[in-house]
């Protein structure tokens, strides 16, 4: 089959690989029909994400239909139409149990690796790293699915794939991370990176009871769509000091909640050749450790920050200080999508949220390369491309 496969920094290339096969009995085969790239594929591509390896196939955002099950699979048969959850979750664990899928405690082989980097291991993911698993992704014809009871979610024929192909991430996630927020009705939520998790998170704080949601980013189509298709306030960090202009918009007192969904290029002590990359990245990306600092010191006092954005190390200069005399809460974390890929699609189904809308690009999947190298410089226009294997 044909498969996107990392190579190195800004070097993927689309493939011939073997066809994945069952390993265990609890696995299915999907054969994708839609696939996306994610802004975190972009810190693989970056080259700041320890634990690649050369020929790695990338991509956590697919769906497609089931073309063979093992012989423990009972929920799914031959012929379903899925979407599949980016973190791969044994349904069975401490965890699980909690529906705290993310942090699966079954589902990532190489977790020692990770308990090294982090103190203890997330969840395996799709097409992420040898620290979260090294399973094969999906931005290629086929991927192997396990726990395949647990994960994907079966959806109805009538519903095209770009309405449903973010329950497997950037939805789920942008809705979890304004679900954290507490919102009560009136309240004012500011929202940093205008990326899909953006989107989504200004959306569901809207769905949520939000009165207002002030969205904050520099490119402007991303504030176009936020403020066009989102109908978000914006603010451009560029042209504004971020803490003041929050402050002036809500009386001198603050957002009620603050949702970073920006991230940090991930990095990490602890292998030390990955570590002088990360610290080159960093200077490359100097604006993005701003947004959590900010969030943090625009937020009202006692209210929430919420952060969905992806932090992978060590972060300086946080101002703890403020979380604590303010009374702060902070609430993270990798999206439990197994817990809001159901309720979700419901509300796809009645019309009250449309993921189609922050497509901007269709490729083929042979397309790949050129799909992160547009999607990494922002050109045209560019805030999620996906990829259709076998047009
Ligand atoms: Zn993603
Ligand atoms: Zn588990």
């Amino acid at each position: 089959m044909k498969a996107t496969c990392w190579h190195g920094v800004r070097d993927v290339r689309v493939e011939q690989v073997p066809d994945p096969g069952i390993l265990n009995p609890g696995d299915a085969i999907v054969r994708i029909t839609s696939t996306a790239i994610c802004g975190s594929d972009l810190h693989l591509y970056n080259g700041v994400v320890p634990g690649m390896m050369q020929g790695d196939i990338l991509g956590h955002e697919f769906m497609g239909e089931i073309v063979e099950i093992g012989s423990s699979v009972k929920r799914l048969k031959v012929g379903d139409r899925v979407v599949v959850p980016f973190p791969i979750a044994c349904g069975q664990c401490f965890f699980c149990e909690q529906k705290l899928f993310s942090v699966c405690e079954n589902s990532n082989p190489n977790a020692w690796l990770a308990e090294k980097m982090w103190g203890h291991t997330t969840a395996g993911i799709f097409g992420y790293s040898h620290l979260t698993g090294g399973y094969a992704g999906g931005q290629a014809e086929y991927a192997r699915v396990p726990f395949a009871d647990v994960g994907p979610l079966v959806v109805p024929r009538e519903l095209p794939d770009d309405k449903v192909l973010f329950l497997s991430d950037v939805l789920p996630t942008g809705y979890m991370a304004a679900e954290a927020c507490d919102i009560v009705p009136g309240a004012v939520v500011a929202v940093w990176g205008c990326g899909p998790v953006g989107q989504f998170a200004i959306q569901s704080a809207y769905l949520l009871g939000a009165e207002r949601v002030i969205a904050i980013d520099h490119y402007p189509d991303r504030l176009d769509m936020a403020r066009t298709v989102s109908h978000a306030e914006t603010l451009n960090f560029d042209e504004v000091d971020i803490v003041d202009a929050l402050r002036d918009m809500t009386g001198g007192r603050g957002p009620d909640a603050c949702i970073d969904a920006v991230g940090m290029e991930a990095h990490g002590a602890g292998i030390g050749y990955v570590y002088d990359r990360v610290k080159q990245a960093m200077r490359l990306e100097s604006d993005r450790p701003t947004a959590l600092r900010q969030a943090l010191l625009s937020c009202r006092n006692a209210g929430v920050v919420s952060v969905p954005g992806v932090y992978g190390g060590f972060s300086d200069k946080i101002p703890f200080g403020a979380v604590m005399n303010r009374a702060l809460t902070i609430r993270t974390g990798q999206c439990h999508v197994q817990r809001y890929m159901q309720p979700l699609l419901e509300r796809v189904v009645n019309g009250e949220l449309d993921p189609a809308c922050i497509i901007t690009h269709h490729l083929d999947l042979d397309e790949a390369p050129q799909g992160y190298a547009m999607f990494k410089h922002k050109q045209d226009r560019c805030i999620k491309v996906v990829l259709r294997p076998g047009h």
